[in-house]
């Protein structure tokens, strides 16, 4: 399997083309066409100079699988043709990929800065582990570029970021960023999970490593879990030291999961994106709705920089209902083709308010001082038809607002929801 018949050269051809082929022109046994899943714990060598040199790196191979294994590699290979990246190493969740960077590039005594909306888990490392280590975080406000600068340019060791932010899809200047940790020999990290490699790629903006969780819009079917790296070799090469000896490998079953969902990553994202703006584009006119979040829409305080740093907008939208939690409770069971859940990135559309899905952490306290209103709900925008979703969405504004909708909901659908939430 390492036998690799020709690279799919990332300039080449484009991303429709990259998440079908990449990493897969390779030779596999039997001739078979689709990547095995190879679930040996350790590989044999009647050779011992042979397993000696491989154990060395002297030789390509494998050794025993919480190292390496030749369907994760296969994914990783995978993610360097889509973020261009010169290597990447799997995790078994995002969260350990995350965290696996942070605890590889930061030592006692060292700093990092960040914004303030990063992912829940992200933001617990940051506000609970990492100070336990010794290591000083900063957390500045997502959009206040300013500040952000200010704080780099007081020296720090690594600059993490994270665009569009979750649940309120906030857009972070990468470049100008990026800029200003290059002043002080700051590492840059992005968290391209909303994004996608489609959309957005943090290397070509100047940023050093690019960290997913696969779980969501790269597995796409909401039915595995992980997490990728992606940079430099002599970066991964550390991060991959960390994950041998941390354990927090890859299965390979996840693997070929993760390897078929990114086949059609392409073809899912241009229908996803589309009903999302169609969406988001509804929702400006809906009398319920507050706001709207989605960096589609030209009154997206971040449209100019999405525009500018991406190729697409996403399929997450998220908006701010009039009545709080008393609305969200109303509308979300009324709606006939959504989850009503905490993940996103699948093929189903998915619904969720901040309370029970982003923020599920943080008391009423701190969503508020975050800025999560009560009445925010995302959408993570499936691939049913666009017309149909746009439907659906309507007929329960529309229920919502009729006082026969009220109604019937106050018995039977508030209670499906606490079902739901429980
Ligand atoms: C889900 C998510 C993560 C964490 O990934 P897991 O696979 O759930 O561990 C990290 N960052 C972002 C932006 C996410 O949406």
């Amino acid at each position: 399997m390492e036998n690799k018949k020709r690279a799919v050269q990332a300039s080449e051809v484009g991303m429709g083309t990259r998440v079908v082929w990449g990493g897969e022109q390779v030779q596999h046994p039997y001739n078979a066409t689709q990547t095995p899943i190879v679930v040996s714990a350790a590989y044999g060598y009647d050779d011992i100079d042979k397993w000696y040199d491989v154990a060395l790196g002297k030789e390509p191979g494998f050794i025993y699988s919480r190292m390496s294994n030749p369907t994760v590699s296969v994914l990783e290979d995978k993610l360097c043709e889509l973020e261009s990246a010169e290597s990447a190493v799997a995790f078994s969740t995002g969260m350990a990929a995350i965290s696996g960077v942070l605890h590889t590039f930061l030592s006692y005594g060292q700093r990092v800065i960040s914004t303030r909306d990063s992912y829940g888990g992200t933001n617990k490392i940051f506000e609970e582990f990492l100070p336990r280590m010794g290591v000083e975080v900063t957390l500045c406000d997502t959009l206040d570029t300013v500040v952000l600068e200010q704080e780099i340019a007081k020296g720090c060791n690594v600059l993490y970021l994270e665009t569009p932010t979750n649940p309120t899809l906030k857009i972070v200047d990468v470049r100008r960023l990026v800029a200003a940790a290059k002043q002080v020999g700051a590492l840059v990290v992005a968290d391209n999970t909303f994004a996608t490699p489609l959309n957005q790629n943090p290397l070509a903006l100047g940023v050093d490593v690019v960290v997913h969780s696969a779980t969501k819009f790269l597995s796409g079917h909401g039915d595995v879990l992980g997490g990728v790296v992606c940079g430099a070799e002599h970066l991964m090469s550390q991060v991959r030291h960390y994950r041998e000896i941390n354990g927090a490998s890859l299965d390979p079953f996840s693997a070929y999961l993760i390897i078929r969902g990114i086949k059609t990553l392409a073809l899912r994202l241009r229908q996803q994106q589309a009903s999302a703006q169609l969406l988001a584009e509804y929702l400006c006119t809906e009398p319920l709705v507050e706001s709207v979040n989605y960096p589609g829409l030209p009154q997206h305080p971040g449209h100019d920089i999405a525009c500018s740093q991406m190729n697409g907008f996403g399929a997450i939208v998220s908006f701010v209902l009039k009545g709080g939690m008393d609305t969200v409770t109303r509308l979300l069971p009324l709606l006939r083709y959504a989850h009503r859940a905490g993940n996103l990135g699948a093929v189903e559309t998915i619904y969720g308010p901040a309370r029970t899905t982003s923020h599920v952490e943080n008391t009423l306290e701190e969503r508020q001082a975050l800025g999560i209103s009560e009445g925010l709900v995302r959408v993570s925008v499936g691939i049913e038809d666009s017309a149909d979703l746009l439907a659906d969405l309507k007929q329960a504004f529309a229920l919502v607002r009729s006082k026969q909708g009220d109604a019937n909901l106050h018995a039977d659908s508030a209670q499906r929801f606490i079902e739901v939430e429980a």
